[in-house]
């Protein structure tokens, strides 16, 4: 079975920048479970999975503007302490997760103070221009319900 819109797809991955640092890593055990045509991946790599199959690998390369966007130089900003998230003691360097207008952000740490914090809004991959080791492990057709919420069910997938 190909991929292709309305396909349910698990795959493992392995993501790194242009130095060859790996930055992310699926675990084997519960790999990484999508709906294919419903916007649930970085576009450029929901491209490049159209038409594989199930034992698959391929690698595909995509510029900061088909990932995580450049580095916005305005992006840092003085919040209340109070509202990152993610760990208890904060040290500049850190990621956190900020609850914005537009959802949940991940930010870093630049300035820590006694009550307020200046964090950076830019995606920590921003500016990266990242490659995607795939590894495609299984290839099925959505059921009703998922189609109906736009994401996957199951192993890899939502859970609610
Ligand atoms: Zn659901």
């Amino acid at each position: 079975m190909k991929i292709e819109q309305d396909k349910v797809v698990q795959f493992n991955y392995k993501l790194s920048d242009s130095a060859q640092n790996t930055l992310e890593e699926s675990d084997d055990k519960v790999p990484m479970a999508y709906l294919h045509g419903h916007n649930n991946l970085l576009k450029g790599l929901e491209a490049a999975m159209e038409g594989h199959e199930v034992g698959d690998k391929f690698s595909v390369i995509l510029e900061p503007a088909e990932a995580y966007g450049e580095i916005r130089p305005d992006a840092e900003q003085r919040i209340p302490v109070k509202h990152l998230h993610g760990a208890k003691n904060w040290k500049k360097g850190m990621i956190g997760v900020v609850q914005t207008e537009q959802g949940r952000r991940q930010v870093t740490v630049v300035k820590v103070g006694k009550f307020m914090v200046t964090v950076d809004f830019n995606h920590p991959f921003a500016g990266k221009t990242l490659t995607f080791d795939v590894d495609v492990i299984d290839v099925r057709e959505a059921t009703n319900e998922e189609l109906a919420h736009g994401h996957a069910h199951g192993v890899g997938g939502h859970h609610h």
